[in-house]
């Protein structure tokens, strides 16, 4: 088979380029970097989503696309490039692939379409209503909508994979991470906390800095600590290739995620143990973060199966950690 993997310089979409090579496939990747593969089975297209001659190009020759590249941004400064990237990009590649004669389309969408931070009920199944409160999730939800569109007008199979948070193991013990960073370090946290303009937040998290890096263990007002899911990006990619080419995938749509949401309260006190750092316990104004999303769907219908559960994620962590401290 001859697969396009958008978004092949990422996280998921470089994972999963090297599986579909390693299974013999032939692969081209589309993204605005090099994914830096060498290897006779890959080739790819630098270039935007939306622009349609990089489009048509890309997925010229293909049999089926993986549509995992997105920008993802909660700043008002990034709005316009959001929507073009993940809006008018993924029109834009949808198109090209139906006019390619692609069989299958998959979407990695976000468990912000419903969103997860703010469920109407727990755990959340596919069937939650569909009220995104951040741009990046609107332009998921908008981003399904055209997926749902050209599955009904043209002959290409269509799933739609509505992902959990992803990070690579050796993500969540780095302070410099994008998302792990300011979820589990003190200083990044109270960095984001300041950007994105919540002064309480970041006055009360830098009350609490010890003046040497820190863990954060957050909780809500209430003293409630946060609860949600982080999947690692190898089982992620299972999700994905099962979706690729499961004759059941077609069609559906699917929450893709660890099974267990990770409890912040069991894992910060671990990261603390293993990396000898001092945890301080920060409660946040507001409801803060709490959810269990339900992922039986997947697993019932494609034999989805993890196998990297938080614990399991975080040996591998410590070791990356202690090389970066060496
Ligand atoms: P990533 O940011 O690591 O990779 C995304 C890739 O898309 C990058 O290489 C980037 O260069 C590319 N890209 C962005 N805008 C582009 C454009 N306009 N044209 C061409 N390429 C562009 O993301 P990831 O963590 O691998 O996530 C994969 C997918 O899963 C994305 O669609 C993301 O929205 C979705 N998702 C991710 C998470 C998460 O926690 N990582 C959670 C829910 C959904």
């Amino acid at each position: 088979m001859k697969v396009l993997v958008t978004g092949s310089a990422g996280r998921v979409g470089a994972f999963v380029v090297r599986r579909l090579i390693a299974g013999g496939h032939q692969v081209r990747g589309f993204d605005l970097r090099s994914a830096g593969i060498e290897d006779g089975g890959f080739d790819e297209v630098i270039g935007a989503f939306d622009d349609r001659e990089a489009a048509i190009r890309a997925c010229e020759g293909t049999d089926a696309v993986l549509h995992l590249g997105a920008f993802m941004s909660w700043l008002a400064s990034d709005r316009d490039k959001l929507f073009r990237a993940n809006v008018e990009g993924t029109r834009i590649v949808l198109e090209a692939a139906a006019a390619a004669k692609v069989g299958r389309f998959v979407f990695a969408s976000s468990g912000e379409v419903y969103p997860e931070n703010k469920p109407e009920f727990q755990p959340i199944t596919e069937d939650h209503p569909k009220k995104p409160l951040s741009p990046y999730g609107l332009t998921k939800l908008l981003g399904e909508e055209l997926v749902t569109f050209q599955g009904r007008v043209s002959s290409m199979e269509t799933v739609i994979l509505r992902f959990s948070h992803t990070q690579n193991a050796s993500e969540l013990l780095d302070p410099e991470s994008f998302f792990s960073g300011p979820r589990f370090f003190l200083r990044p946290k109270i960095e984001q906390q300041e950007n994105f303009g919540n002064k309480a937040a970041a006055d009360l998290l830098r009350a609490a800095d010890p003046g040497r890096p820190a863990l954060v263990l957050t909780r809500n007002e209430e003293g409630r600590p946060f609860r949600m899911h982080i999947t690692d990006t190898r089982d992620m990619a299972q999700g994905v290739l099962l979706a690729l080419t499961h004759q059941k995938a077609a069609g559906g749509i699917f929450n893709l995620g660890a099974t267990e949401p990770v409890d912040f309260a069991q894992i910060l006190p671990v990261m603390a143990q293993m990396t000898g750092l001092p945890l301080l316990t920060v409660d946040l104004p507001g409801a803060g973060v709490w959810y269990h999303t339900s992922n039986q769907r997947i697993r019932e219908t494609l034999g989805f199966e993890p196998d990297w559960p938080i614990m399991r994620m975080l040996d591998e962590a410590v070791a990356e950690w202690t090389i970066r401290q060496a």
